[in-house]
Order: structure tokens, then sequence, then C-alpha cells
């Protein structure tokens, strides 16, 4: 038996325990409280504890726990369970009831990141309860990360370290039960045409970039269609990569010329395309649009994104899922930290209780019938993995 807090109680704490990520300075918050609250549990219930800073912030921590000496397995666990810890911010004025107190009503449970997924964690520890360390033949890990909502830079940390490479990763995202096996990648940049401002009676004295900007955006629909017309992947709901041009800002005044125009697009890659060579196409198309003008280009990354990812449809590891939650393998249009996992030589999936219709709303949460099956999955996976 293992020695953890009753299944209620820890599922209160971690909705008690404050942990929004948010690239809005004023929003964001350390996460070292949620990861002490897990590490102080999985220690007194014997695990190993690393406590890892992410690389550009010490105030973003993650944590890896270890059901064994990780050396004398050549430090690769038999099954990785892993989440996120931080959540979205959240507009109080739209919640019921107060987002960090645990609300039972409806058979639901309450409380920001209900579904999206602190509660995870609580489930992962109600599957370890019966479960005699000493007796697992093989190693069991615990990933808990920082900032998944925002950079993604805890994950990327962890996967820098290499903590594991060949081991059977479940990433506890809400899915409703469903194994997933792929998702589309994500990048957002801004591209800036800088010209000149001047007297709107005489377009002699300036470079206006409203003008610049419709030749820019001409140049890059017709790449995004002869772009789009080369992939597509049929196991998505929208089986082409994607371009969606998110917003245009410029210019002041009617009597200005328009001296700048900062332009926002975002971009849904399939898995298999390379997220830097499509940004280096995107620059050499907008360049190319506006070269032998006085026009001035500037890029700036907003989200320098996450791969697409993808576990072999076939894969022993999606078919062993399938047969212990009894749902087929799917894909989803929400894109996780998956990729990270999966590029270590991990097989991957993305598996958990939550709803993704109740992440990042108002008012989340998480459906009780969800919690039982969750756990039998869990046990399942521990039992046919590592004992
Ligand atoms: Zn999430």
């Amino acid at each position: 038996m293992l020695n953890f807090p009753p299944i209620k109680q820890m599922m209160s704490e971690l909705i008690a325990s404050p942990s929004v990520s948010c690239i809005n300075a004023q929003w964001d918050m350390s996460n070292r409280a949620i990861i002490q609250l897990l590490a102080k549990w999985l220690g007194e219930a014997g695990f190993q504890i690393e406590l890892i800073e992410n690389k550009d912030d010490p105030n973003k921590l993650n944590l890896l726990a270890h059901s064994h000496e990780m050396v004398e397995h050549n430090r690769n666990p038999a099954l990785v369970l892993t989440g996120h810890t931080d959540t979205v911010p959240y507009d109080e004025a739209l919640w019921q009831t107060d987002p960090f107190r645990m609300t039972e009503k409806n058979n639901r449970f309450y409380g920001l990141g209900s579904s999206d997924m602190k509660l995870f964690f609580a489930f992962v520890f109600e599957a370890l309860r019966n479960i005699d360390l000493s007796q697992l033949k093989k190693p069991i890990s615990i990933i808990a990360t920082a900032d998944e909502e925002t950079t993604m830079n805890g994950a990327k940390t962890i996967a820098e370290i290499k903590p594991f490479q060949s081991s059977k990763v479940i990433v506890g995202e809400p899915t409703s039960l469903h194994p997933v096996y792929s998702h589309k990648g994500m990048m957002t940049e801004a591209i800036i045409i800088k010209g000149q401002t001047g007297h709107s009676s005489d377009p002699q004295r300036g470079n206006n970039a409203i003008d610049a900007s419709l030749v820019l955006l001409q140049a890059l629909t017709a790449w995004r269609s002869k772009w789009q017309a080369k992939y597509h992947d049929n196991s998505f709901k929208v089986a082409q990569p994607t371009m969606n041009f998110g917003c245009l800002h410029g210019g002041d005044n009617p009597n200005r010329i328009c001296g700048q125009v900062e332009f926002q697009y975002d971009i849904r890659p399939l898995p298999g395309m390379d997220l830097a060579s499509i940004k280096a196409e995107i620059h050499q198309v907008a360049q190319q649009a506006l070269q032998d003008t006085h026009f001035k280009l500037e890029f700036r990354s907003l989200l320098e994104g996450i791969p697409a990812y993808a576990l072999d449809k076939n894969s022993s590891f999606l078919k062993q899922a399938e047969s212990i939650t009894g749902n087929k393998g799917i894909t989803v249009a929400f894109g996780t930290e998956a990729p990270f996992w999966q590029q270590l030589g991990s097989e991957t999936i993305v598996l958990g209780p939550g709803d993704i219709a109740q992440a990042h709303q108002a008012n989340e949460y998480l459906d009780q019938a969800m919690i039982k099956p969750m756990i039998t999955h869990l046990q399942g996976f521990i039992k046919q993995l590592c004992l």
C-alpha cells in the first residue's frame, strides 16, 4: 500500500493551489506550490524526486518522480505518466463558484484545472495506491511540468535532459477517455511591414505600408493555396495544414500615409512537416513579394510553437490502449506536450478523463463518471507494463 492522502483531499488540494501561466506577466504565477505538493505526496509514497527549474525561469518548476533507482534501469521507466501543473487564467466574474475551491455539484467536480488537467495526478496516485513499489518489476515515472499553456518550456527543458528514451508515455490531457495518437502542430508569428509616414495629399512623400500589405497578403495567399494542395492527412477533420491570418493592425489616421503594418498568422502543420522550414519558406515568399521596394520587413516569433505529433496507427501501444479503454484511437485538434516525449523515442499517447469542451472555460468541471474508469485504465497499464 502506498501512503497517499485520500483521493478527495488530493483533488481539493490540487485545485486549491493556484498555478496560472500566461504570456501576460500580470497573470503569470509560479507553480512552485503545486509541484511541492506533488513532491511531498510522491516522496512520502516512496518515490525518488527530482525537481528541475525551467531553463528560462527559476520560478517555474518541473517534477520527475521515479519508483526505482533509475541508474539501475538505464534511466528507462517502462511507463511514464505525465501532465502539466499550470492552468490558463480565469475570469472571476463568470465563475459561479470559487475557481480554487473544488465544488461537488450535479455529479461534477468544479474548479480551475479540474478537466485540464490537475486532477489527473490524483487519479494516478489513486491507481498506484494498492501497489507495492518493491513488487514492480519495471519502473514507473511521473512527470509534472510547468508552462504547458504558454511556451511549453517545462516539457522542453525536461526533454533536453533526455530523462528516458524508449518508454511508454501517457499524457493525461482531457480526451474523454479516448486514446489520442496524433495532433497537428502550431506556430504563431508576426510580420511587420515598415514604410514611411507622410501627408496623405502627396503619396510620393511616404511609403504606404497598407498598400504593401495588400501585395504581401496576396503573395502569402497564393503560397498557402499551393502549400495546402501538396499535403493532406485524412485522419484529421481538417485534412490540410492551415495558415490563419489572425490580425492586421496599421495606421492611425485617414490623412496620414500609413507607416507601419503588423500582420499576425498561425500555422497548423500536419505530422511529418517541419516548422522551421515552413517558417523559412514564408519569410522567403514575404521578402520576394516586397523586394526592390522601400519597405522593410521584420519577423517576430510570437509562439515558437510545437511540432505535430503522431504515433504509428498500428503501434502495439495504441492497440493496447484501445483494448484497455475499449475506445478507438482518435486524432484531436489541440496541441499537447506529446511531441516532446515522442521525439525522445518513446511511444506516446494522450489519454485523460477530462473533456476538452470544458478546458479553458469558466465553470470548468470534471464529470464524476470519468474518474473510476480512468483509475481502472491506469491500473491496466501499470499491470501490463510494470508488474
Ligand atoms: Zn492541458
